[in-house]
């Protein structure tokens, strides 16, 4: 087996990898660097120019890990895309949005080979997106007629637990297995049940590591931390201020909206409006049609008629009278300038009425991570546009991460028992973490660390 990893960067970056495996070759993923501009924050599909590509294969709809395919197709023009039939409900509405991001961004930064791929290139692609069911294997090589004597490897997707539609994927070839992990989650959210990768054998493992520089306190609990939120709420409302909770539009959202929905159905939440993001709400629309067809709790909950949701637009995100304990959860994690979670933050961040609750990881160099590292009182530049603010809103931070924490990735790689680990998707402290753990625990195993662009071969 040969494996290349394609991600430009060291951290989290873009997640991309080829395997080769019995001759054919698969690209697992296709994202896009989320802090990296223009074409920098591609994958090195260069590096996978010495062939053709047979397929590529999506874990989740998530940028970092999607964000490119356009791109791979051009590079790749035969291969098929493959991806869980949740995905495939997903992933257009992904890339056209980041047309549209990508087309702004080339407006207001000036960044002049934005947008990397069009609204028609989208469309053009999209009939060789190919959803699937998980556990089902998939002979991915035997689509195109020069293949079809010769056998091809499979793949099958396991459920990840970790947003509508992700999945790990399982490569077998005819004496060879490689598990990619993609993003995980291995404990229930409020929506989604925890990954299923009991029943994963492989010889060698591709591992993300987002968690490993991230010590689980003592007596942690995602309850906890779930009443820790319901009190936070309860204290904004008293002071008559509002709250925004600014999440990804794709999973953080719905699982913050399932929260305050569960919270109204038990009357522990007086019941009131929901403010939310244009694509939020699609994806939440999503999760309520798919509800039936996803491995979740809560079935009967939808979303949509058990809240009042109610879209905002940009525009009203800087009239808007901001009293009264309303809800914003918005979409924009960083408070990227130019977004309604950055000009609401921008109006909040100097009334002490006013609260701001991060729920997820917010990039130490975006609006969101500079306000998320400011005390009370301090005077810090938010952003360009709305320049020194001094902060007196409240702030909180949630921990409800939709990763697997490090132990209990720790605990996969030992049922796992794998020949070989591939240690991806996360910055140097949290791959040594799991490197210098796992080299103590399981002297045997092989761990490596692909520097971009570094090919392994007989892995
Ligand atoms: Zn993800
Ligand atoms: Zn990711």
């Amino acid at each position: 087996m040969i494996v290349t990893n394609l991600n430009p960067d060291t951290d989290i970056g873009a997640s991309s990898w080829l395997v080769e495996l019995d001759g054919c070759r698969i690209l697992l993923d296709a994202g896009m660097h989320p802090k990296r501009e223009g074409r920098e924050g591609l994958p090195m599909f260069g590096k996978a120019a010495n062939g053709e590509v047979d397929a590529i294969a999506i874990s989740h709809c998530h940028h970092d890990h999607v964000g490119a395919l356009p791109v791979a197709c051009r590079h790749f023009p035969r291969a098929h895309v493959l991806m869980t039939e949740l995905s495939y409900f997903l992933v257009e509405r992904v890339l056209h949005n980041s047309v549209n991001v990508m087309t702004r961004q080339r407006d207001e930064l000036g960044i002049r080979e934005y947008p990397l791929y069009s609204h028609d290139e989208v469309d053009d692609i999209a009939p060789v997106f190919q959803g699937f069911k998980y556990n089902r294997e998939i002979e991915w090589a035997a689509f195109h007629k020069s293949r079809q004597a010769m056998s091809s490897p499979t793949l099958e997707f396991f459920d990840a637990g970790h947003t509508l539609g992700s999945a790990g994927i399982l490569l077998r070839g005819k004496k060879e297995t490689l598990f990619y992990t993609g993003d995980v989650c291995f404990h229930d959210q409020t929506i989604l049940r925890s990954a299923r990768f009991e029943a994963v054998k492989a010889d060698t493992l591709i591992m993300e590591t987002t968690r490993g520089n991230r010590e689980t306190p003592a007596g942690f609990s995602r309850e906890a931390e779930m009443e820790r939120l319901v009190a936070a709420i309860h204290a904004a409302q008293r002071r008559k201020g509002c709250i925004l909770i600014p999440a990804f539009a794709l999973g953080r959202t719905q699982e913050i909206l399932a929260t305050l929905a569960l919270l109204m159905r038990e009357e522990k939440l007086k019941r009131q409006p929901v403010y939310i993001g244009g694509l939020g709400r699609v994806f939440t629309e999503i999760y309520d049609l798919e509800a039936h067809r996803t491995n979740r709790r809560h079935t009967d909950l939808q979303l949509h008629e058990t809240l009042q949701l109610i879209v905002l637009e940009k525009g009203q995100a800087e009239s808007m009278k901001l009293s009264g304990g309303k809800i914003f959860v918005i979409t924009a994690g960083m408070m990227s300038e130019n977004t309604a979670a950055h000009d609401l933050a921008a109006r909040m961040i100097g009334d002490e009425k006013q609260s701001i609750f991060f729920v997820g990881y917010a990039d130490p160099d975006s609006p969101a991570g500079r306000l998320k590292a400011a005390k009370r009182g301090e005077t810090f530049v938010f952003s360009p546009g709305a320049g020194r603010l001094t902060r007196n809103c409240d702030m909180e931070m949630f921990d409800l991460t939709a990763h697997a924490n490090r132990e209990e990735l720790l605990e996969f790689v030992g049922r796992l028992s794998p020949r070989a680990v591939l240690l991806g998707h996360g910055d140097d402290a949290s791959r040594g973490w799991f490197e210098s753990q796992i080299r103590e625990r399981w002297p045997a195993m092989k761990i490596l660390q692909p520097q971009p662009g570094l090919t392994l071969t007989g892995v």
